[in-house]
């Protein structure tokens, strides 16, 4: 569907802003339920609540959790983002072995301490908390020096989701639509860069698409859609 430049802009912009909204909503009850955890350990228990959510999502939506729904993802975007350089991501952070390694390293520890502290619920809600405490601090000095979403690059949920829902929900193109202005790539807020597409190429790292629809509306051709 084409769509006149000036009009696009303003659907942009006010996409941006509900979506802004959200996000501030959602971050904001990411650092009431971290501080509250560590005056009641069993709201720890709200991380593998997420785990099953945005993966459950995943498997019918691709990453769409990631968007504003993941707690931390809102954070980020909205708090995170003031303050970060929002440098390139490079390409080697969102690569699967560095992402295996991570999802690896924190289930083995989630694992070993839920044996140790088995059967106490507010022992390992506890622990939990200092894990999403520790992976939150990880991921502000990610934000600080490279970019807010940084963290998100190797987020075992955001993984998990990325390679489950990878062929889920695929934003196209109209490849006779797209005059390779490259705007998509600068509104994106993953910096994934769906003009790719435009050579007959599958857009890299298309399992991170948070499915936001930011490049769709703000497309000056109209030439980017989801089903
Ligand atoms: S898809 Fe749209 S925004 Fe992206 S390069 Fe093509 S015309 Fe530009
Ligand atoms: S590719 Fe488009 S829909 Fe996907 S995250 Fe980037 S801006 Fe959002």
């Amino acid at each position: 569907m084409k769509q006149n430049p000036q009009s696009g802009k303003k659907i942009l912009e006010e996409a941006k802003r509900s979506r802004r909204l959200r996000q501030v909503l959602f971050g904001s009850a990411f650092l009431v339920l971290l501080a509250a955890g560590w005056f009641y350990s069993l709201i720890g228990y709200f991380i593998p609540l997420c785990m099953v959510a945005g993966v459950g999502l995943a498997a019918v939506r691709g990453r769409k959790w990631c968007n504003w729904m993941c707690p931390r993802g809102s954070f980020a975007d909205s708090y995170m983002k003031a303050i970060s350089p929002e440098r390139r991501m490079p390409r080697w952070l969102r690569g699967t072995m560095v992402r295996a390694g991570v999802i690896i390293f924190l289930m083995s520890m989630l694992t070993y301490q839920i044996v140790r502290l088995w059967p106490d619920p507010y022992a390992i809600g506890r622990f939990f908390v200092v894990l999403l405490t520790v992976t939150t601090v990880v991921g502000v000095f990610m934000a600080l020096f490279l970019h807010q979403r940084a963290w998100c690059s190797i987020c075992p949920i955001g993984s998990l989701s990325s390679w489950v829902g990878r062929n889920r929900y695929q934003l196209t193109m109209d490849k006779d639509a797209c005059i390779d202005c490259g705007l998509c790539v600068k509104i994106c807020p993953m910096q994934l860069a769906p003009s790719e597409m435009k050579k007959g190429e599958t857009m890299s790292f298309k399992g991170d698409c948070l499915k936001c629809g930011l490049c769709v509306k703000g497309c000056p051709k109209g030439a980017l859609s989801f089903p």
